[in-house]
């Protein structure tokens, strides 16, 4: 669903989130140093130089928001541990790895997929035969099932790389080129967690940090964006990672065939909201990262779209004429490719078609 993702501004993203919670005294990325006028407060270099625009959003707690990549991942170092939430695709995974690695100084012991879209697990293969991969239970036949997604996201691997700023592009394809030659090892399985989780709180032990008031997973026990739909949260540094619960600034992906319930959805979104304070830094599955206001922009959006959908049949307004329609609380949201899949979604799921 990423595949117009390089029409969203994200510097201008980057820049809201970071205005928003006052970051720049954090590690400041190389995206943000970019948006920021020469010899700015911005200045100061990110965590690593990477295509990835890394930003350490909390000390030992690394964001990278590249929308046209895949779901934002986080890095957090642990006592001799280190945790990735999301791999994207796989031809960048091996960047993302590399990234993390020179972050956090250990390579990623435990990897948590926020659900199983491929733009989230694509990468799970570099992992799984060294460290724990965790996902909810729900997810694991899902990621089976996206096999030959997952190895055209290899064998296609060039034209992600294309992705990338020119610049940044050759090293990225020949990492897909050292992907392709290990692509017929590779089996449905390969991407398939090897810790699933159903429970709804999952504390997370890195390196003996650990316990509810460091890092815990959470599961909210009802379908919202999917059916096995993970959240972290690390209590210790106020950072809330919440997949793609929550799209910031953007449409959100309604996905019929995943398990998606708008109701749930909203359930779960009230959910989050109660794990934030004023503080907390919340990184979105998708756009920039900043507070808990863009988990109520999210409420708002899939209230007022059940709402709108709700007068359009009561008008009896035919779908074909509903699904063309940008009704206000839409303006000015990216990816709008998804704009009629969401009111597609909520028409059929308000008329059980
Ligand atoms: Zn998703």
């Amino acid at each position: 669903m990423m595949s117009t993702a390089d029409r969203i501004d994200r510097r201008a993203f980057l820049g809201r989130a970071s205005a928003a919670l006052g970051l720049a005294a954090l590690g400041s990325t190389r995206g943000l140093a970019r948006a920021s006028a020469p010899g700015g407060a911005l200045g100061a270099a990110g965590p690593v130089d990477s295509p990835f625009d890394w930003a350490e959003i909390r000390p030992g707690v690394f964001a990278t928001t590249n929308l046209a990549t895949g779901g934002n991942c986080l890095a957090v170092a642990g006592g001799g541990a280190c945790l990735l939430v999301d791999t994207k695709f796989p031809a960048f995974i091996p960047r993302i790895a590399r990234d993390v690695e020179i972050m956090t100084d250990h390579a990623p012991t435990h990897v948590l997929n926020t659900h199983h879209h491929a733009d989230h697990s694509g990468g799970n293969m570099l992992f799984t035969d060294t460290a724990a991969v965790i996902a909810h239970e729900n997810g694991l036949p899902r990621v089976r099932d996206q096999f030959q997604r997952n190895l055209s996201g290899i064998t296609g691997g060039r034209r992600l790389a294309a992705r990338l700023p020119e610049a940044d592009r050759r090293a990225t394809i020949e990492d897909v080129a050292r992907l392709l030659d290990r692509a017929g090892d590779y089996t449905a399985e390969s991407w398939v967690a090897n810790t699933p989780v159903s429970t709804a709180r999952t504390g997370l032990d890195l390196g003996g940090r650990r316990g509810a008031g460091w890092a815990e997973i959470r599961h909210f026990g009802r379908p919202s964006h999917t059916d096995n739909d993970l959240v972290l949260h690390l209590p210790h540094a106020n950072v809330l990672h919440t997949g793609d619960v929550v799209f910031n600034g953007l449409h959100p992906y309604f996905d019929a065939n995943g398990g998606c319930s708008s109701a749930g959805w909203l359930e779960t979104l009230t959910d989050l909201d109660d794990l934030c304070d004023d503080e907390t830094v919340v990184v979105p599955g998708h756009g920039p990262f900043g507070t808990r206001l863009m988990i109520r922009e999210q409420i708002a959006y899939i209230e007022r779209l059940r709402d709108a959908v709700k007068q359009g049949l009561d008008e009896g307004t035919p779908l074909e004429e509903l699904r063309t329609r940008t009704f206000p609380f839409m303006e000015g949201l990216g990816l709008e490719n998804l704009r009629e899949n969401a009111i597609v979604f909520v028409y059929n799921e308000l008329t059980g078609g």
